[in-house]
């Protein structure tokens, strides 16, 4: 009888926000909620000393569907940006990903054939068919050399176990190239919202009902009397109250620091792939807009283990928490009015691009009706 809305949408990131745009314009009533005293999810940024800071880690818009990158351009101009992270180890910085600059700092080589005739070598050494984790995966691509240098202590780092007990395609997201090419990324389209991500969320959620600070399982009963539909973006363990068990994440800490000088480090992303420093990267965030501002923030980012108190962020797909998932799913399946989608909820390693994809998906699924 009080059903007051088509959607009720949990969670405000890019899923949530995507869909709810989509839904909204297809003339459908929604209302979002976050348990976050903001929207926008991982992407959302904070203004400090004038700069856009990612509040919840480097965030870099990359896509090779024209059809995604249209999408988002209807939100904001996007800049010129290209990732090029730095990686720090044993105290000298290399260029990333593994391109002829890393091999010509790494070895003195200058073509690609004498590139690579050394990592060849080294990955006909290590011999493995079919790769069954991120360590085997790493040495059938780069050879061990790369993998002690960059790889291992930065995965340690990163997950909190080693590189053996990890699933493969965790690496596979880092091109090898034998060109003196730095981009990060091998996709067509790539660059960083002018004016932040803030400006795409709100944009998108311009026309919506929004309650931040919010929690669905705070006042589930009531949530769930608003709407005809469910979408749900949040821990799918945590929505089926975890009877089959919890699904892992790997969490994160981040530590914000305002220097009063212009550069810190000359460059948005450097990685830090020793165990002697406790974070993985520091991110300078003025470079992703190329700030000139006069003092610069910039963020060391700790990997923890998941607790109470701290934010799932990456889901763990090894064998275990997989199998986990599967019975989720199945209950998932049988559901007529809930929506599971985004990083949570499918539990799934996506980047940004590949959320905006699923959530396009699935609302077109709904065929508005
Ligand atoms: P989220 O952004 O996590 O949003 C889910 C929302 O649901 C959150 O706001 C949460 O508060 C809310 N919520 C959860 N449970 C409840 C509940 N019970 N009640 C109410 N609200 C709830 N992608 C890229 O493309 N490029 C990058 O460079 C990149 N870098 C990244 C770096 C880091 C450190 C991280 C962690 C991720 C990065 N990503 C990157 C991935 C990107 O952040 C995600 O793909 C995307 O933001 C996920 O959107 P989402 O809507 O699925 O989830
Ligand atoms: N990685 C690494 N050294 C690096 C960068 C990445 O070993 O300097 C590995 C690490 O296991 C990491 C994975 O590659 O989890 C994926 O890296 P990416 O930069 O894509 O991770 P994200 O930005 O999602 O944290």
């Amino acid at each position: 009888a009080n059903v007051k809305y088509d959607y009720l949408i949990v969670g405000s990131g890019l899923f949530g926000s995507v869909f709810a745009y989509e839904a909204n314009k297809a003339g459908k009533k929604c209302l979002v909620i976050d348990r976050r005293n903001h929207s926008g999810g991982n992407v959302h940024c904070q203004n400090l000393e004038g700069i856009n800071v990612h509040s919840y880690g480097a965030h870099i818009f990359h896509t090779d569907s024209l059809q995604i990158w249209k999408y988002v351009n209807q939100f904001a101009d996007f800049n010129h940006y290209i990732n090029s992270p730095l990686a720090l180890s044993e105290g000298k910085l290399y260029n990333l990903p593994f391109n002829m600059n890393t091999f010509y700092q790494l070895w003195g080589v200058k073509t690609p054939s004498e590139a690579r005739s050394i990592i060849e070598a080294e990955v006909n050494s290590s011999n493995f068919k079919t790769p069954a984790n991120l360590e085997e995966q790493a040495l059938s691509l780069v050879g061990e050399s790369i993998y002690k240098k960059f790889i291992q202590h930065y995965t340690k780092k990163q997950w909190g176990r080693d590189a053996s007990c990890l699933p493969a395609f965790i690496i596979k997201r880092l091109p090898l190239r034998y060109t003196y090419n730095n981009n990060y990324f091998n996709d067509r389209y790539q660059g960083i919202p002018i004016g932040g991500y803030n400006l795409v969320v709100n944009k998108m959620l311009q026309n919506i009902e929004l309650r931040l600070s919010h929690d669905f399982f705070k006042d589930r009963s009531f949530f769930e009397s608003l709407a005809e539909k469910i979408v749900f973006t949040g821990k799918i363990d945590e929505f089926y109250q975890y009877q089959y068990g919890k699904l892992e994440y790997r969490s994160l800490k981040f530590e914000h620091e305002i220097h009063d000088i212009q550069d810190y480090q000359g460059n948005a992303v450097v990685n830090y792939c020793d165990l002697t420093a406790a974070f993985t990267r520091i991110i300078e965030h003025k470079h992703f807009e190329f700030g000139t501002q006069k003092s610069t923030v910039i963020t060391k980012e700790y990997a923890i283990n998941e607790s109470l108190n701290s934010e799932p962020y990456y889901p763990i797909n090894d064998t275990k928490n997989m199998k986990i998932l599967k019975r989720y799913q199945c209950l998932a399946d049988k559901e007529s009015n809930v929506i599971f989608g985004g990083r949570l909820a499918e539990y799934r390693y996506y980047d940004m691009h590949q959320v905006i994809a699923s959530a396009l998906k699935k609302a077109s699924d709904e065929q508005w009706k």
